[in-house]
């Protein structure tokens, strides 16, 4: 089991690696063998600090810039991923955005940039990752969605429905790689303690609210994402595709 584990001598990109979730997986990834390209959108040095940490593992780490809410800026993040270290065998798209905010007050323009980074941006970085996983007839495609794909937040609206999305494009576009022997997959969090919902759950009711909605009765860690990420992003995971596996403490149920 060890060696379908293992990621030696693979090359993954993980957006969004900086912070939260995507360090974690990021971190996981470079424990089982692989070199990251760490990707951030303005967070250098908490980027720089993921490399070190991964470079103390003994693997390679970079750092690359991108804001995903311009257009084209995931394929410009592949480009300088592949001249920089080459091509990824393993991706995962795991950054968004999430804005709060009441469904009556959602603007035309917000709606549109939570669909550029969260959908469109990862839709052309798989569009740019997919021939050289082909050539290779290996390719591991992960992205990040939510619980929120299917259970409603007063005031994630405009997110939750780019989650839906984005699975929706998983399972068509899953079908489409398999032959190539590439997996594509979707890891669905359920609340998970990171800086975009530190402000939210500090507020006690809050708080406890979310997690009355949790069967395990706690808020996951970004850590409890890693061994799911690992199965899916491995050769552990090659029969794999298509799946959306909620890692959530049963709060999707
Ligand atoms: P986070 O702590 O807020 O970190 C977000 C990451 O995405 C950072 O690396 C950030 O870079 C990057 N990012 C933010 N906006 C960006 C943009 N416009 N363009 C490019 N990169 C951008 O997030 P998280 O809570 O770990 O969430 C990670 C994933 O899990 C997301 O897809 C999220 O939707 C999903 N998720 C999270 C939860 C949860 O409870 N936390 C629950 C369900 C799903 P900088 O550091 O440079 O800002």
């Amino acid at each position: 089991m060890n060696m379908q584990f293992s990621l030696n001598d693979r090359l993954a990109l993980v957006t969004g690696s900086s912070r939260g979730i995507g360090k974690a997986i990021a971190l996981a990834l470079a424990e089982a063998g692989a070199d990251i390209a760490v990707h951030y959108a303005g967070n250098r040095n908490a980027a720089e600090e993921t490399c070190e940490e991964i470079r103390k593992l003994g693997r390679k780490a970079q750092c690359f810039q991108a804001e995903l809410s311009a257009p084209d800026a995931s394929k410009s993040l592949s480009q300088d991923v592949s001249n920089a270290l080459g091509a990824p065998d393993i991706v995962v798209a795991n950054a968004s955005i999430q804005d709060r905010v009441a469904w009556e007050e959602i603007t035309e323009e917000q709606a549109l940039r939570h669909y550029q980074v969260n959908v469109a941006s990862i839709l052309s970085l798989i569009q740019a990752s997919v021939p050289a996983m082909r050539e290779r007839r290996w390719g591991r495609i992960l992205t990040i969605g939510s619980v929120q794909q299917t259970v409603p937040h007063p005031q994630l609206a405009a997110y939750a429905v780019t989650k839906s999305a984005l699975l929706n494009l998983v399972r068509n576009l899953a079908k489409q790689l398999a032959p190539d022997g590439i997996t594509l997959n979707n890891l669905a969090p359920g609340a998970i303690a990171t800086d975009r919902n530190a402000e939210a759950l500090s507020d006690k009711n809050y708080r406890n609210l979310v997690i009355n909605h949790i069967p395990a009765g706690r808020i996951g860690d970004p850590q409890d994402c890693a061994g799911a990420a690992l199965l899916l992003c491995s050769d552990a995971g090659r029969y794999i595709t298509g799946a959306d596996l909620y890692v959530d403490g049963g709060m999707s149920l």
